[in-house]
């Protein structure tokens, strides 16, 4: 039996189930890596996302060339080049991971999924995470996750691989396009390719470690500010995005820092006991979320929640392009979105309030501010980042609605003004006090602030709170619950028919009659205690 092993969000060669199975399981193997320019042409895509695959997958060819294998890369449409693959290498087997992606790419796979039936073909496509296909009953994730995730131990890299020979010139003869192939760079100056992050299953263990070992102790107090999230946080994203190490790999290395930093008797582990235990329970959100999408696809189009459907946004064109190239006027926004556009990262709080200021303060909607935001973030990763957009608008139904004041987290995050000095040119030569005082002087060349901020939010919480409060607007959250709410919730969100609708109702987490520990567990659910 021959197989091909199509890498998709999968670059690395341990605890891969696709590449073990084709290996176990065919007697030669070619795996294949397609640029797609239809894919690449979607709005959410951009160089940066170019730039993760040429560096995960050149990270992966000198793993699988140091045994003796190679990874064909092809640039066109993925039927193209699996039709004309099949009349030089007669493969019966396609293995590939089941990608939880946008509507592009559910549609790519069902156009392979039909040519493979009718080419005779058997398509595997094989999980990698604790996201589960056609999932039907909620209440037997956390078994499967537990199975897929915990109790079993990630697979090794192969040794060897039975590479077709024939293939070995031809391999040689496709190399990795650059990133200029596809986009026309003179529109993305602001890129710093010498500060982005390295994406490689080398890279990935190096992150894993040093987290581990040494920036984790500052994960718990540390994750929230821009000036120590960057080193304290795990800066796992990209990898698991781009699947250069596995959540179980990370979950099991974690386990085994935990057993060591318990036996330890130093003055650090206590702090490093509630960094890890903070950092473990981040970690389950990754496929929480990414499960919402699997489940409810069509939520990259619509509100998850039909209630918030019809929220009427302002979308100015002139405040969408300020708050894109960070010249807003209000410096921690203006510095989060420059350091995002040049670096593509930055971490959960800023993110949540450069969402909450466009949506609360400039009143654009989530579905205008997605494809920019997807764009600039390196570990993009459409699952988490559809269902965090409509969390941080309000729109869900399930979770305490969060506005963050920009002037209150510049003094919480960023009181000596580090970061936005680093990001904002025209800030450098002012005081901390003064940047503080954005709204009330003028700071040389820096734009004034393009909105009243607290005003423009409360008509957008007006709004909101008015369809929270409304009875279809509970019982839409009800379904929303119960279709995609955490397991370890059970508090009914739902008034009784009779009842006069109260805010309080609809405060989710306040719940006296629940247990310390599951209130906790309910609070926990969407931010914890860092943010
Ligand atoms: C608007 C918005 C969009 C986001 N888009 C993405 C995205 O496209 N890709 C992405 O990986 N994360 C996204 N996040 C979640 C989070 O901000 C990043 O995962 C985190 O900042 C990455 O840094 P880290 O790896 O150091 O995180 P750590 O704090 O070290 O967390 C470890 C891992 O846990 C997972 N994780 C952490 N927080 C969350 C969360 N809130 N939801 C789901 N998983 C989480 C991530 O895989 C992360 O790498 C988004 C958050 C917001 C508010």
């Amino acid at each position: 039996m021959r197989a091909l092993y199509w890498i998709k969000r999968d670059f690395r060669l341990n605890d891969n189930m696709a590449l073990y199975r084709a290996i176990a399981e065919n007697e030669q193997i070619l795996p294949l890596f397609v640029f797609e320019p239809d894919y690449i042409k979607q709005p959410d895509i951009s160089p940066m996302h170019i730039w993760a695959w040429q560096c995960a997958l050149s990270g992966m060819q000198i793993c699988l060339r140091n045994i003796g294998a190679d990874i064909l890369v092809s640039t066109g449409h993925i039927i193209d080049i699996l039709s004309s693959l099949r009349e030089k290498y007669d493969f019966d087997n396609l293995y590939s991971h089941a990608e939880t992606g946008i509507g592009w790419t559910f549609e790519r796979d069902k156009s392979v999924a039909k040519w493979c039936k009718s080419n005779d073909i058997i398509w595997h496509e094989i999980p990698q995470n604790g996201v589960i296909r056609g999932l039907k009953n909620r209440d037997k994730r956390q078994t499967i996750i537990r199975q897929r995730l915990f109790e079993s131990d990630p697979l090794l890299a192969p040794k060897n691989i039975k590479f077709p020979d024939q293939f070995n010139n031809i391999c040689a003869n496709h190399p990795i396009p650059c990133v200029e192939d596809f986009f026309d760079m003179h529109v993305y100056p602001h890129i710093q390719w010498d500060k982005m992050q390295i994406i490689s299953e080398s890279a990935a263990h190096q992150d894993l470690h040093s987290f581990l070992d040494q920036r984790g102790l500052g994960y718990s107090g540390g994750i929230s500010s821009p000036n120590s999230a960057f080193t304290h946080g795990s800066r796992l994203s990209v990898h698991l995005a781009w699947g250069t190490i596995s959540l179980r790999q990370i979950f099991h290395e974690t386990q085994k820092a935990k057993m060591k930093r318990k036996t330890e008797d130093d003055a650090q582990s206590g702090q490093w006991g509630r960094s890890l235990r903070a950092f473990s329970s981040r970690l389950h959100w990754h496929d929480h979320f990414i499960q919402r999408l699997e489940s409810a696809p069509e939520m990259e189009f619509q509100s998850l929640n039909p209630a918030y459907e019809n929220i009427i946004y302002q979308d100015d064109a002139a405040k969408l392009q300020a708050w894109k190239y960070g010249r807003t006027g209000f410096p921690i926004i203006d510095a989060c979105m420059r350091c995002l556009q040049a670096i593509g990262f930055l971490n959960f709080r800023m993110r949540a309030m450069v969402v909450s200021f466009a949506i609360f303060g400039l009143h654009l909607s989530w579905k205008t501010i997605h494809p920019h935001l997807a764009q600039i973030f390196l570990d993009y990763e459409p699952g988490i980042h559809i269902a965090q957009l409509q969390m941080q608008a309000g729109i869900v139904g399930i979770n305490t609605i969060r506005v963050y004041n920009p002037t209150k987290q510049i003094i919480d995050q960023d009181p000596d003004c580090v970061f936005i000095k680093q990001w904002v040119d025209e800030l450098s030569g002012f005081s901390p006090a003064e940047i503080q005082n954005y709204e009330d002087i003028i700071l040389g060349d820096y734009p004034a602030p393009i909105i009243d901020f607290k005003p423009c939010a409360k008509v957008m919480k007006d709004q909101i709170f008015a369809i929270r409060r409304s009875f279809e607007g509970k019982k839409a959250s009800q379904s929303v619950l119960d279709l995609h709410g955490s397991r370890r919730r059970t508090k009914k969100i739902m008034p009784k028919k009779t009842e006069g609708i109260k805010t309080k109702d609809i405060k989710i987490r306040r719940n006296n009659s629940h247990s310390p520990n599951q209130a906790k567990s309910l609070q926990g659910d969407l931010f914890d205690k860092e943010d």
